[in-house]
């Protein structure tokens, strides 16, 4: 890359995260729709540049239809492995979007809907996940919830809020895992999206902040586990990246001001962090990475 396309690639993301007075002030509800965001993100639509480094693998990725798993379904696609993208329905407008990449870029995508907050629903997306793939390699446990608009800190957390929550970034996460381990075999991996909230958490995100931490620590126990087996589990810390969740579960006043207190002062694209769930899947260049968390935070540090 020249020094002038590097400029270009900073300057890129810099614009799409709003530097010159940060993002317009806006609000969805949740789930939260891409056609509804402004400035649409940059999923590495027009600069992923594959290598070849998953030729052949099979990828299950939840939450695959928008934001980072919309990312991480494109870099893996152009880097050769065919993907299975598990959303609520609601988001098929977002798959579809997000299928379309990938067939373009000549793999295969499988559609796998269904609320996963529901535990044989979790275990049938997996199963349907396995059955279009025609087996499994690499499992992404992306799919996430949260809930930020709160003005009392602790004491605005709903039960409602907190089963709704936990059951997507937790239990879901139990369940996909174990009805996709049995697929799963030497080379294979997991990898989990943790969050910069399981290390600096924000007064608005206890409960979410608290699952994070806790996927860390289920990476780590499981990759003692599953090393055996020649399994490696890992996780990816992302810092405020510009994604539907934003939008659909902050209030509007704060889009402003988001990712601006980072060291890189900005917030990061889905494109920003597909590299790092890459580099975790590669059975060649991570072939001995096992219970590492990788943060890709603009700059905060994840211990
Ligand atoms: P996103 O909204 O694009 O993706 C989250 C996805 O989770 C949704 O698209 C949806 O398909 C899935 N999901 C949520 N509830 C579900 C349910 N009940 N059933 C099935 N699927 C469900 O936002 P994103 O920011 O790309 O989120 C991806 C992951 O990144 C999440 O785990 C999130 O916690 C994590 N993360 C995001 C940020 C950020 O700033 N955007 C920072 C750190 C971590
Ligand atoms: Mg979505």
């Amino acid at each position: 890359m020249s020094e002038n396309d590097l400029h270009r690639v900073g300057t890129d993301a810099a614009r799409l995260a709003g530097e010159d007075g940060g993002f317009p002030a806006q609000e969805q509800e949740p789930p939260g729709l891409t056609a509804a965001m402004e400035p649409r993100p940059d999923h590495g639509e027009e600069s992923y540049r594959g290598n070849g480094r998953l030729a052949g693998l099979r990828a299950l990725i939840t939450g695959g239809d928008s934001g980072i798993g919309r990312a991480v379904a494109i870099a893996y696609a152009r880097e050769g492995a065919d993907v299975a993208l598990s959303y609520l329905p609601d988001e098929q407008a977002d798959a579809e979007d997000t299928a379309a990449w990938v067939e373009r870029a000549g793999r295969r995508a499988v559609l796998v809907p269904g609320d996963i907050r529901d535990e044989e629903t979790a275990r049938t997306v997996v199963r349907d996940a396995v059955a279009g793939l025609g087996g499994l390699d690499v499992l992404v446990n992306n799919a996430g919830a949260q809930w930020a608009r709160r003005e009392n800190g602790i004491a605005d957390v709903t039960t409602e809020q907190m089963d709704a929550i936990v059951k997507v970034n937790l239990y879901a996460l139990f369940w996909i895992t174990q009805e996709a381990l049995p697929h799963l075999g030497r080379g294979s991996s997991i990898i989990n999206c943790a969050s910069i909230q399981a290390y600096d958490p924000s007064v608005s995100l206890i409960d979410y902040a608290s699952t994070k931490a806790a996927i860390t620590n289920i990476t780590v126990n499981l990759a003692q586990e599953l090393g055996e087996r020649g399994i490696r589990v890992n996780a990816v810390a992302p810092g405020p990246i510009w994604t539907p969740l934003q939008p659909a579960t902050k209030g509007a006043d704060s889009m402003p001001a988001f990712g601006g207190d980072t060291p890189l002062g900005r917030a990061g694209q889905p494109s920003e962090v597909a590299g790092a769930f890459v580099f975790l899947a590669s059975p060649e260049e991570a072939s001995y990475v096992s219970a590492a968390v990788l943060g890709v935070t603009g700059g905060k540090p994840v211990f």
